[in-house]
């Protein structure tokens, strides 16, 4: 089978498109996760439950996708981290 130039260099074209796409995906799943420092340091958020309180019973906790995905918090813009067994000093119990 005889490849001309024109069909190598498109080849070449989809092969070098090809490994460049795997960063890219990577890269764009990290922009997804986040913290929030400044509030979580403001409501001394932590990861782990305090007495019978958690992010998980909380009304300010927005579940992640799957139940054991980290999820968010209404009242920590983009913080995508929050752990259902987290707890802050604004913990509210859900209604
Ligand atoms: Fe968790 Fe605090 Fe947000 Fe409630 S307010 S979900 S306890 S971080």
């Amino acid at each position: 089978m005889k490849v001309d130039l024109n069909q190598r260099r498109r080849l070449l074209k989809i092969g070098t498109t090809a490994l460049a796409l795997p960063p890219l995906f990577a890269i764009s799943q990290m922009s997804h996760a986040g913290t929030n420092a400044a509030l979580r340091s403001s409501l001394k958020y932590q990861d782990t439950p305090q007495g019978e309180k958690q992010c998980g019973t909380c009304m300010q906790f927005v579940p992640g996708k799957k139940p054991k995905d980290k999820g968010g918090c209404k009242l920590m813009p983009g913080d995508t981290e929050i752990s259902a067994s987290g707890y802050c000093v604004a913990w509210a119990k859900k209604a």
